[in-house]
Parts: structure tokens; C-alpha cells; sequence
């Protein structure tokens, strides 16, 4: 009983390993060692690819996201003018609604603009509710975080 097993095993193994190095296959097919290759190179570069994608992809969101904001703001600062508001003058969609060229939503996930930025005042600028820690600015400048922000 053992003995018959052994062959058997000891067959599969010469099998596998002549298949692994061996000469190309007549039939023209890839060897098992030439399709690990490609495949581990396939893996190393979707690997190294991967981060860079997701950095172009999330800058890609806060620059589109950040011009959104700006787009607000200037919509807000055309409201208050229009209707004589001051700098502490609650503003609403509502309001903006009408200066708005397009539909902004951030690109990060918002679908609408009520749920993508939240607008208190007329001095308060725009902030993003989809991706806050990474979409609001601090500065009180638009123009030098789109430039800064890109690169
Ligand atoms: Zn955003």
C-alpha cells in the first residue's frame, strides 16, 4: 500500500517541476514559469501604480471641490450686493440659487448642493460637508490654495 503511493506522488512531482522549468511546450502555449512572471509583474506595477492614481484622483476631487466653493462664495458676494446684505446676513440655497451658473456638488461623493457645502453667512465662506478635513481651506484666500493645491 505504501509502496504504490510513493510512485504515484514522487510522478506528480516530475510532473509539476518539468512543467515549472521546463522547454516551451510544443503546442505553443506559455510555460507555468513564464505565466508567474507576467503575472507578479502585472501585480508590481498595478502596486506601484495604484498610490499614484489614488494621490491624482484625490487632488483631481479637492481642486474641482475647491473651485465649487469659490463658485459659492461668488455667488453670495453677488446676492449680498444685489439685496444690499452686510457681512453678518444669514444666507440660504435658497438665495444663491439664482447666481449659480450649474449644479455644484463635490466630486468627492456629494449628489446635491445642499448635501456637498453648508452656507451660514454672507463673511462665512462655503465649507464642504462630503470631505471637510481635506476640501476646506483655512486661509481666507480661494485663489492661493487653488494654485498651491495642485501641485
Ligand atoms: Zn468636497
Amino acid at each position: 500500500m505504501n509502496a504504490s503511493m510513493i510512485p504515484q506522488i514522487n510522478n506528480a512531482n516530475n510532473e509539476k517541476s518539468a512543467a515549472a522549468v521546463g522547454p516551451r511546450p510544443e503546442h505553443g502555449g506559455f510555460t507555468l514559469t513564464e505565466l508567474m512572471i507576467v503575472i507578479a509583474l502585472i501585480s508590481f506595477s498595478a502596486a506601484v501604480a495604484a498610490p499614484f492614481w489614488l494621490r491624482a484622483r484625490a487632488t483631481a476631487q479637492t481642486n474641482g471641490c475647491l473651485k465649487n466653493q469659490q463658485e459659492i462664495s461668488f455667488a453670495i458676494g453677488e446676492w449680498a450686493l444685489e439685496h444690499r446684505k452686510g457681512q453678518n446676513a444669514p444666507v440660504s440655497y435658497d438665495d444663491i440659487k439664482p447666481y449659480l451658473k450649474r449644479d455644484v456638488f463635490c466630486p468627492a461623493g456629494g449628489r446635491t448642493m445642499e448635501d456637498s457645502y453648508c452656507v451660514s453667512t454672507v463673511a462665512e465662506n462655503p465649507a464642504c460637508k462630503v470631505s471637510p478635513a481635506i476640501h476646506n481651506h483655512n486661509g481666507d484666500s480661494f485663489s492661493g490654495i487653488m494654485n498651491s493645491g495642485g501641485h
